[in-house]
Protein backbone atom coordinates (compact mmCIF):
# COMPACT_ATOMS: atom_id res chain seq x y z
CA UNK A 1 0.00 0.00 0.00
CA UNK A 2 1.13 3.89 -0.77
CA UNK A 3 2.52 6.13 2.15
CA UNK A 4 1.32 8.99 2.92
CA UNK A 5 4.70 10.50 1.86
CA UNK A 6 4.16 8.65 -1.85
CA UNK A 7 0.27 9.92 -1.93
CA UNK A 8 1.28 13.40 -1.52
CA UNK A 9 4.02 13.59 -3.61
CA UNK A 10 0.88 11.99 -6.38
CA UNK A 11 -1.07 14.72 -5.36
CA UNK A 12 1.36 17.54 -5.97
CA UNK A 13 2.52 16.25 -9.33
CA UNK A 14 -1.02 16.80 -10.64
CA UNK A 15 -0.91 20.71 -9.27
CA UNK A 16 -0.20 23.98 -10.96
CA UNK A 17 -1.13 27.53 -9.60
CA UNK A 18 -4.45 28.67 -11.28
CA UNK A 19 -2.91 31.38 -13.69
CA UNK A 20 -3.01 35.01 -12.55
CA UNK A 21 -6.14 37.25 -12.42
CA UNK A 22 -6.61 40.58 -11.78
CA UNK A 23 -7.67 41.12 -8.58
CA UNK A 24 -9.20 43.93 -6.55
CA UNK A 25 -7.01 44.27 -2.94
CA UNK A 26 -10.31 43.20 -0.26
CA UNK A 27 -9.84 40.74 2.64
CA UNK A 28 -10.74 37.72 0.71
CA UNK A 29 -7.06 38.57 -1.30
CA UNK A 30 -5.06 38.66 2.38
CA UNK A 31 -2.75 35.53 1.43
CA UNK A 32 -2.61 35.46 -1.55
CA UNK A 33 0.27 35.24 -3.72
CA UNK A 34 1.81 38.07 -6.28
CA UNK A 35 2.07 37.28 -9.95
CA UNK A 36 3.40 40.57 -10.71
CA UNK A 37 6.41 42.78 -10.11
CA UNK A 38 4.97 45.85 -9.17
CA UNK A 39 6.78 49.24 -9.46
CA UNK A 40 6.19 52.43 -7.34
CA UNK A 41 4.57 55.31 -9.39
CA UNK A 42 6.15 58.07 -7.27
CA UNK A 43 8.91 58.73 -4.90
CA UNK A 44 8.52 57.99 -1.13
CA UNK A 45 8.49 60.42 0.50
CA UNK A 46 7.77 62.57 -2.61
CA UNK A 47 9.30 65.76 -0.77
CA UNK A 48 12.20 66.57 1.90
CA UNK A 49 9.89 65.72 4.27
CA UNK A 50 9.69 66.51 8.33
CA UNK A 51 9.88 63.68 10.85
CA UNK A 52 9.58 65.61 13.83
CA UNK A 53 7.46 68.37 15.28
CA UNK A 54 9.29 71.30 15.81
CA UNK A 55 11.58 74.05 13.87
CA UNK A 56 13.06 73.72 10.34
CA UNK A 57 15.96 75.94 10.21
CA UNK A 58 18.82 76.49 9.07
CA UNK A 59 22.17 74.45 10.67
CA UNK A 60 24.73 77.43 9.34
CA UNK A 61 22.89 79.78 12.19
CA UNK A 62 23.42 77.35 15.21
CA UNK A 63 26.11 77.96 17.62
CA UNK A 64 26.83 74.78 19.90
CA UNK A 65 23.28 73.94 18.79
CA UNK A 66 21.98 77.20 20.22
CA UNK A 67 20.55 80.14 18.14
CA UNK A 68 17.19 83.02 18.40
CA UNK A 69 15.70 82.27 15.34
CA UNK A 70 12.74 84.49 14.00
CA UNK A 71 9.52 82.20 12.92
CA UNK A 72 8.56 82.97 9.48
CA UNK A 73 6.07 80.61 8.61
CA UNK A 74 4.08 77.69 10.12
CA UNK A 75 3.24 74.44 7.92
CA UNK A 76 1.36 71.24 8.86
CA UNK A 77 1.33 68.00 7.15
CA UNK A 78 -1.07 68.23 3.86
CA UNK A 79 0.69 72.08 3.11
CA UNK A 80 3.10 73.52 1.16
CA UNK A 81 5.33 76.20 2.56
CA UNK A 82 5.80 79.58 0.65
CA UNK A 83 8.28 81.13 2.11
CA UNK A 84 12.26 80.35 2.30
CA UNK A 85 13.53 79.97 5.51
CA UNK A 86 16.57 82.81 5.19
CA UNK A 87 19.30 83.53 7.77
CA UNK A 88 18.32 84.32 10.91
CA UNK A 89 14.63 82.62 10.64
CA UNK A 90 12.46 79.15 11.22
CA UNK A 91 9.36 77.84 10.15
CA UNK A 92 7.42 76.22 12.48
CA UNK A 93 6.63 72.46 10.96
CA UNK A 94 4.99 69.37 11.63
CA UNK A 95 5.92 65.76 11.44
CA UNK A 96 4.99 64.94 8.23
CA UNK A 97 4.98 68.33 6.49
CA UNK A 98 7.47 68.96 3.55
CA UNK A 99 10.83 70.98 4.23
CA UNK A 100 10.87 74.60 3.23
CA UNK A 101 13.03 75.80 1.00
CA UNK A 102 16.91 77.00 2.70
CA UNK A 103 16.24 74.85 5.80
CA UNK A 104 18.29 71.74 6.12
CA UNK A 105 17.47 70.27 9.55
CA UNK A 106 14.46 70.15 12.14
CA UNK A 107 14.41 70.86 15.85
CA UNK A 108 12.38 69.14 17.92
CA UNK A 109 9.61 71.22 19.31
CA UNK A 110 10.76 70.15 22.86
CA UNK A 111 14.12 71.66 22.13
CA UNK A 112 12.60 74.87 21.68
CA UNK A 113 11.17 77.93 23.48
CA UNK A 114 9.00 80.10 21.93
CA UNK A 115 8.09 83.82 22.65
CA UNK A 116 6.11 85.89 20.44
CA UNK A 117 7.16 85.17 16.78
CA UNK A 118 10.77 84.41 18.17
CA UNK A 119 12.19 80.61 19.25
CA UNK A 120 15.07 79.81 20.78
CA UNK A 121 16.46 76.72 20.00
CA UNK A 122 18.97 74.51 21.94
CA UNK A 123 19.97 71.10 20.77
CA UNK A 124 23.37 70.26 20.47
CA UNK A 125 23.12 67.40 18.51
CA UNK A 126 21.58 68.76 15.59
CA UNK A 127 23.29 68.17 12.37
CA UNK A 128 23.15 68.42 8.58
CA UNK A 129 19.51 67.35 7.72
CA UNK A 130 18.46 65.88 11.53
CA UNK A 131 15.15 64.82 11.69
CA UNK A 132 14.73 65.41 7.59
CA UNK A 133 13.36 62.32 5.25
CA UNK A 134 14.67 62.80 2.05
CA UNK A 135 12.81 62.80 -1.30
CA UNK A 136 12.95 59.14 -3.01
CA UNK A 137 14.77 57.75 0.26
CA UNK A 138 12.17 54.71 0.34
CA UNK A 139 11.78 54.36 -2.98
CA UNK A 140 11.90 55.99 -6.41
CA UNK A 141 9.10 56.58 -9.34
CA UNK A 142 9.43 53.27 -11.40
CA UNK A 143 11.57 51.51 -8.81
CA UNK A 144 10.17 47.30 -8.44
CA UNK A 145 8.77 47.52 -4.72
CA UNK A 146 7.24 44.09 -4.82
CA UNK A 147 8.35 41.12 -6.80
CA UNK A 148 5.85 38.08 -8.26
CA UNK A 149 5.43 35.53 -5.53
CA UNK A 150 5.24 38.09 -3.06
CA UNK A 151 2.73 36.58 -0.26
CA UNK A 152 0.01 39.64 0.55
CA UNK A 153 0.24 40.36 4.18
CA UNK A 154 -1.06 43.52 5.64
CA UNK A 155 2.47 44.88 4.80
CA UNK A 156 2.42 43.97 1.18
CA UNK A 157 -0.90 45.90 1.35
CA UNK A 158 0.20 49.27 2.69
CA UNK A 159 2.92 48.88 -0.03
CA UNK A 160 0.76 48.77 -2.85
CA UNK A 161 -1.47 51.54 -1.60
CA UNK A 162 1.32 53.73 -1.36
CA UNK A 163 2.21 52.89 -4.84
CA UNK A 164 -1.45 53.81 -6.01
CA UNK A 165 -2.66 49.85 -6.59
CA UNK A 166 -5.99 49.04 -6.24
CA UNK A 167 -5.92 45.67 -7.68
CA UNK A 168 -3.19 43.38 -8.55
CA UNK A 169 -2.68 40.61 -10.31
CA UNK A 170 -2.18 37.26 -8.01
CA UNK A 171 -2.89 33.40 -7.83
CA UNK A 172 -6.58 33.00 -7.15
CA UNK A 173 -8.38 30.69 -5.02
CA UNK A 174 -9.52 27.31 -5.91
CA UNK A 175 -13.21 26.74 -6.64
CA UNK A 176 -14.40 23.63 -4.18
CA UNK A 177 -17.13 21.70 -4.38
CA UNK A 178 -18.19 19.32 -1.99
CA UNK A 179 -20.83 16.18 -1.88
CA UNK A 180 -21.71 13.85 0.78
CA UNK A 181 -23.04 11.22 -0.27
CA UNK A 182 -24.65 8.34 1.64
CA UNK A 183 -28.49 6.73 1.65
CA UNK A 184 -28.15 7.54 5.53
CA UNK A 185 -27.80 10.75 5.31
CA UNK A 186 -29.62 13.65 6.60
CA UNK A 187 -29.48 17.44 6.72
CA UNK A 188 -28.20 18.95 9.57
CA UNK A 189 -31.92 20.71 10.03
CA UNK A 190 -33.86 17.51 9.96
CA UNK A 191 -34.71 14.99 12.86
CA UNK A 192 -33.18 11.55 11.38
CA UNK A 193 -35.52 8.75 11.08
CA UNK A 194 -34.49 5.01 11.57
CA UNK A 195 -30.73 4.45 10.19
CA UNK A 196 -30.00 7.88 9.46
CA UNK A 197 -27.59 10.10 10.84
CA UNK A 198 -26.86 13.82 9.73
CA UNK A 199 -24.62 14.90 7.32
CA UNK A 200 -21.85 16.53 9.89
CA UNK A 201 -19.12 16.38 7.11
CA UNK A 202 -20.11 18.80 4.80
CA UNK A 203 -20.02 21.44 7.08
CA UNK A 204 -17.06 20.11 8.58
CA UNK A 205 -15.26 20.08 4.92
CA UNK A 206 -16.56 23.46 4.17
CA UNK A 207 -15.17 25.05 7.16
CA UNK A 208 -11.56 23.23 6.19
CA UNK A 209 -11.66 24.74 3.06
CA UNK A 210 -12.52 28.14 4.00
CA UNK A 211 -9.34 27.63 6.60
CA UNK A 212 -7.28 26.13 3.93
CA UNK A 213 -8.31 29.75 1.46
CA UNK A 214 -10.52 28.06 -0.99
CA UNK A 215 -13.85 28.48 -2.01
CA UNK A 216 -16.32 26.47 -1.05
CA UNK A 217 -19.54 25.27 -2.75
CA UNK A 218 -21.88 22.60 -0.95
CA UNK A 219 -23.50 20.44 -3.49
CA UNK A 220 -25.61 18.41 -0.31
CA UNK A 221 -26.24 15.02 -0.38
CA UNK A 222 -25.89 11.78 -2.83
CA UNK A 223 -27.77 8.94 -2.29
CA UNK A 224 -26.49 5.44 -3.08
CA UNK A 225 -27.29 5.45 -6.45
CA UNK A 226 -25.28 5.64 -9.47
CA UNK A 227 -27.80 8.23 -11.81
CA UNK A 228 -28.01 10.51 -8.63
CA UNK A 229 -24.72 10.49 -7.63
CA UNK A 230 -23.55 11.00 -11.65
CA UNK A 231 -25.70 13.70 -11.88
CA UNK A 232 -24.40 15.98 -8.32
CA UNK A 233 -20.49 14.83 -9.17
CA UNK A 234 -20.57 15.87 -13.03
CA UNK A 235 -21.86 19.35 -11.39
CA UNK A 236 -19.09 19.24 -8.84
CA UNK A 237 -16.38 18.70 -11.26
CA UNK A 238 -17.14 22.15 -13.06
CA UNK A 239 -15.21 23.18 -9.87
CA UNK A 240 -11.21 23.09 -9.71
CA UNK A 241 -11.81 20.20 -7.19
CA UNK A 242 -14.02 17.76 -6.23
CA UNK A 243 -14.09 16.59 -2.85
CA UNK A 244 -16.72 13.41 -1.76
CA UNK A 245 -17.35 12.12 1.97
CA UNK A 246 -18.09 8.59 1.66
CA UNK A 247 -19.34 5.21 -0.17
CA UNK A 248 -15.16 5.00 -1.12
CA UNK A 249 -14.72 1.69 0.76
CA UNK A 250 -14.98 -1.69 -0.62
CA UNK A 251 -18.78 -2.00 0.29
CA UNK A 252 -21.53 -3.21 -2.27
CA UNK A 253 -22.85 0.47 -1.84
CA UNK A 254 -19.96 2.35 -2.17
CA UNK A 255 -20.31 3.90 -5.71
CA UNK A 256 -18.19 6.49 -6.16
CA UNK A 257 -15.02 4.47 -7.58
CA UNK A 258 -17.09 3.49 -10.54
CA UNK A 259 -18.91 6.48 -10.84
CA UNK A 260 -16.14 8.09 -11.00
CA UNK A 261 -14.48 6.00 -13.67
CA UNK A 262 -17.76 6.52 -15.75
CA UNK A 263 -17.16 10.31 -15.63
CA UNK A 264 -13.84 10.20 -17.29
CA UNK A 265 -12.24 11.04 -13.87
CA UNK A 266 -8.69 8.54 -13.70
CA UNK A 267 -7.81 7.42 -10.04
CA UNK A 268 -4.29 7.83 -9.34
CA UNK A 269 -4.61 6.21 -6.19
CA UNK A 270 -7.16 4.60 -3.59
CA UNK A 271 -6.04 3.29 -0.45
CA UNK A 272 -3.38 4.65 1.55
CA UNK A 273 -1.47 3.14 4.35
CA UNK A 274 -2.43 5.40 7.05
CA UNK A 275 -5.54 5.43 10.27
CA UNK A 276 -7.74 7.16 9.94
CA UNK A 277 -8.31 6.98 6.23
CA UNK A 278 -7.30 3.96 4.45
CA UNK A 279 -9.49 3.85 1.66
CA UNK A 280 -9.37 7.50 0.55
CA UNK A 281 -9.02 8.33 -3.28
CA UNK A 282 -7.51 10.68 -5.62
CA UNK A 283 -8.03 10.87 -9.44
CA UNK A 284 -7.69 13.83 -12.07
CA UNK A 285 -10.50 14.77 -15.04
CA UNK A 286 -8.27 15.51 -17.54
CA UNK A 287 -8.72 18.19 -20.24
CA UNK A 288 -10.55 21.67 -20.49
CA UNK A 289 -12.63 23.68 -17.96
CA UNK A 290 -15.90 23.81 -18.56
CA UNK A 291 -15.80 27.34 -16.58
CA UNK A 292 -12.75 28.49 -16.57
CA UNK A 293 -11.43 31.06 -14.42
CA UNK A 294 -9.90 33.06 -17.03
CA UNK A 295 -8.96 32.52 -20.64
CA UNK A 296 -5.40 30.81 -20.75
CA UNK A 297 -6.79 28.13 -17.83
CA UNK A 298 -6.31 24.65 -18.91
CA UNK A 299 -5.75 22.96 -15.62
CA UNK A 300 -6.96 19.64 -14.65
CA UNK A 301 -9.53 18.74 -12.46
CA UNK A 302 -8.86 17.05 -8.39
CA UNK A 303 -10.71 14.83 -7.19
CA UNK A 304 -10.52 13.56 -3.91
CA UNK A 305 -13.17 10.94 -2.03
CA UNK A 306 -12.36 11.21 1.27
CA UNK A 307 -13.76 8.05 3.75
CA UNK A 308 -17.22 8.91 5.06
CA UNK A 309 -15.94 8.59 8.79
CA UNK A 310 -15.47 11.93 9.92
CA UNK A 311 -12.28 12.01 11.68
CA UNK A 312 -10.62 9.85 8.53
CA UNK A 313 -12.32 12.70 6.41
CA UNK A 314 -10.98 15.33 9.00
CA UNK A 315 -7.46 13.86 9.03
CA UNK A 316 -7.46 13.41 4.67
CA UNK A 317 -8.58 16.69 3.71
CA UNK A 318 -5.34 17.92 6.18
CA UNK A 319 -2.79 15.75 4.47
CA UNK A 320 -3.86 15.75 1.20
CA UNK A 321 -6.44 18.34 -0.04
CA UNK A 322 -4.98 21.35 1.76
CA UNK A 323 -1.71 20.96 0.24
CA UNK A 324 -3.20 21.02 -3.51
CA UNK A 325 -5.51 24.30 -2.36
CA UNK A 326 -1.84 25.93 -1.30
CA UNK A 327 -0.62 24.35 -4.35
CA UNK A 328 -2.61 26.10 -6.87
CA UNK A 329 -2.45 29.53 -4.90
CA UNK A 330 1.13 29.18 -5.37
CA UNK A 331 1.81 29.11 -1.53
CA UNK A 332 3.93 26.34 -0.08
CA UNK A 333 2.09 22.86 0.11
CA UNK A 334 4.37 21.84 2.88
CA UNK A 335 2.50 20.66 6.13
CA UNK A 336 3.03 22.27 9.27
CA UNK A 337 4.93 20.05 11.35
CA UNK A 338 6.66 20.82 14.64
CA UNK A 339 8.51 18.29 17.08
CA UNK A 340 6.83 18.14 20.39
CA UNK A 341 7.22 16.46 23.79
CA UNK A 342 4.78 14.28 24.98
CA UNK A 343 3.07 15.22 28.72
CA UNK A 344 2.27 12.15 29.86
CA UNK A 345 2.68 8.64 28.92
CA UNK A 346 0.63 6.79 25.98
CA UNK A 347 0.48 3.32 25.09
CA UNK A 348 -1.24 2.61 21.41
CA UNK A 349 -1.00 -0.61 19.03
CA UNK A 350 -1.90 0.00 15.37
CA UNK A 351 -1.13 -1.85 12.28
CA UNK A 352 -0.47 1.38 10.14
CA UNK A 353 0.87 5.01 10.95
CA UNK A 354 -1.79 6.59 12.80
CA UNK A 355 -2.99 10.26 13.09
CA UNK A 356 -3.93 10.74 16.57
CA UNK A 357 -5.99 13.62 17.56
CA UNK A 358 -3.40 15.78 20.02
CA UNK A 359 -3.18 18.46 21.55
CA UNK A 360 -0.63 20.60 20.90
CA UNK A 361 0.75 23.56 23.21
CA UNK A 362 3.41 26.32 22.46
CA UNK A 363 4.71 26.15 26.58
CA UNK A 364 7.97 27.83 27.73
CA UNK A 365 9.90 24.40 27.53
CA UNK A 366 8.80 24.67 23.81
CA UNK A 367 6.19 22.53 21.92
CA UNK A 368 4.24 19.72 24.21
CA UNK A 369 1.70 17.14 23.27
CA UNK A 370 -1.01 15.44 24.72
CA UNK A 371 -2.98 12.58 22.80
CA UNK A 372 -6.84 13.32 22.75
CA UNK A 373 -9.12 10.30 24.64
CA UNK A 374 -10.11 8.92 21.17
CA UNK A 375 -11.39 5.38 19.76
CA UNK A 376 -10.89 6.18 15.90
CA UNK A 377 -12.61 7.46 12.82
CA UNK A 378 -15.88 7.93 14.13
CA UNK A 379 -15.32 9.36 16.99
CA UNK A 380 -15.55 13.34 15.79
CA UNK A 381 -16.49 14.43 19.73
CA UNK A 382 -13.15 12.52 21.10
CA UNK A 383 -11.49 14.32 18.35
CA UNK A 384 -12.85 18.06 19.17
CA UNK A 385 -10.66 19.21 21.63
CA UNK A 386 -7.87 18.43 19.79
CA UNK A 387 -6.17 21.12 17.60
CA UNK A 388 -3.63 19.00 15.70
CA UNK A 389 -2.54 15.18 14.94
CA UNK A 390 0.39 13.65 16.45
CA UNK A 391 2.06 10.75 14.21
CA UNK A 392 2.13 7.15 16.10
CA UNK A 393 4.28 4.42 13.85
CA UNK A 394 2.67 1.07 13.48
CA UNK A 395 3.51 -1.34 15.69
CA UNK A 396 2.98 -1.72 20.17
CA UNK A 397 4.61 1.38 21.85
CA UNK A 398 4.26 3.03 24.92
CA UNK A 399 5.22 6.65 24.02
CA UNK A 400 6.56 8.17 27.68
CA UNK A 401 6.38 11.62 28.77
CA UNK A 402 9.44 13.60 27.67
CA UNK A 403 9.69 11.61 24.07
CA UNK A 404 9.56 13.70 21.26
CA UNK A 405 6.89 13.02 18.32
CA UNK A 406 6.04 14.23 14.91
CA UNK A 407 3.20 16.72 15.22
CA UNK A 408 0.93 18.18 12.16
CA UNK A 409 -0.50 21.40 13.15
CA UNK A 410 -3.84 22.51 11.17
CA UNK A 411 -4.66 25.44 13.67
CA UNK A 412 -3.00 28.81 14.15
CA UNK A 413 -3.59 28.67 17.29
CA UNK A 414 -3.50 26.79 20.72
P1 LIG B 1 -18.67 5.15 4.12
O1 LIG B 1 -17.34 5.76 3.87
O2 LIG B 1 -19.72 5.65 3.16
O3 LIG B 1 -18.59 3.66 4.15
O4 LIG B 1 -19.14 5.62 5.55
C1 LIG B 1 -18.41 5.25 6.70
C2 LIG B 1 -19.12 5.72 7.95
O5 LIG B 1 -19.15 7.13 7.96
C3 LIG B 1 -20.56 5.26 8.04
O6 LIG B 1 -20.85 4.95 9.38
C4 LIG B 1 -21.33 6.49 7.60
O7 LIG B 1 -22.64 6.52 8.15
C5 LIG B 1 -20.48 7.61 8.11
N1 LIG B 1 -20.68 8.78 7.29
C6 LIG B 1 -20.66 8.80 5.94
N2 LIG B 1 -20.86 10.03 5.46
C7 LIG B 1 -20.99 10.84 6.53
C8 LIG B 1 -21.23 12.24 6.69
N3 LIG B 1 -21.37 13.03 5.63
N4 LIG B 1 -21.32 12.73 7.93
C9 LIG B 1 -21.18 11.91 8.99
N5 LIG B 1 -20.95 10.60 8.91
C10 LIG B 1 -20.86 10.05 7.70
MG1 LIG C 1 -21.65 5.18 2.63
Amino acid sequence: MLSVAEALKIVLAQVKPLPAMMTPLEPVTLGMVLAEDVASDLDMPPFDKAMMDGFALRTADLREGQAKLTIVEEVAAGQTPTVAVQQGQATRIMTGAPMPSGADAVVMIERCEVTNDQVRVNDPRIALRSNVLAKGREMRAGEIVLRAGARLRPQEFGLLATVGRTAAQVHPAPRVAILSTGDELVDASVKPGPGQIRNGNGPMLMAQVCRARGVPRMLGIAKDEPTHLRTLMAEGLQADILILSGGVSAGKFDLVPGALAELGVQTLFHKVAMKPGKPVLFGVKAGPHPQPLSQEERGDRLVFALPGNPVASLVCFELFVRPAIRAMMALPADGNWVRATMVSDHAFRTDRPTYHPARLQWTDAGWTVEAAAWFGSPDLRGAQPANAFMLLPEGDHLHRAGQTMDVLRVEDFN
